[in-house]
């Protein structure tokens, strides 16, 4: 099962983020799409995702810049991947080509308990337990490094 660019982006901020102190703001979308080797135009979209759900928030002005809320640190990584996700089937059974199978097909069902026992194992994670040695390590990293991380989502659209 291969998840969206939008949930990867937004998984990657989300954790830069939480290895950031709750006070320091000073964390800006374009820092973070340098940083995690993504395009500007993509963090932005997961960050006003993030902040929608409320694990993310935004602080304006010139000092102005992006903290995890605690929510954010405890959230559980398989359901924040399902918000991102959205309740997509891990095969498009009846659109855009319907399948004639789909009424009496054992591997739909497969699929269907594949894809919940995916969620579960992910459901044992919070976003802190993902920025624990050594990932926490890189990011603080990437965070200090001068800005030279390529920018390899650039392609994505
Ligand atoms: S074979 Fe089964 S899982 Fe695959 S598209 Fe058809 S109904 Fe869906």
């Amino acid at each position: 099962m291969q998840l969206s660019p939008f949930t990867d982006i937004g998984l990657r901020t989300i954790m830069r983020l939480a290895v950031n102190d709750e006070t320091d703001s000073r964390v800006t979308t374009k820092l973070i799409a340098r940083q995690v080797g993504a395009s500007e135009r993509y963090v932005a979209k997961a960050v006003s995702r993030l902040v929608e759900l409320g694990l993310v928030r935004a602080h304006r002005g010139r000092s102005g810049g992006l903290v995890i809320t605690p929510a954010g640190r405890v959230a559980s990584a398989g359901w924040l991947i399902r918000e991102l996700e959205g309740d997509r089937e891990v095969v498009a059974c009846t659109e855009p080509h319907p399948c004639p199978m789909v009424g009496a097909c054992r591997l739909r069902r497969i699929l269907a308990d594949a894809k919940k026992a995916f969620y579960t194992e992910l459901d044992r994670y919070s976003i802190e337990d993902l920025v624990t040695s050594p990932t926490a390590e890189l990011l603080r990293l990437l965070a200090h490094a001068p800005v030279s991380v390529s920018n390899e989502m650039e392609e994505v659209s």
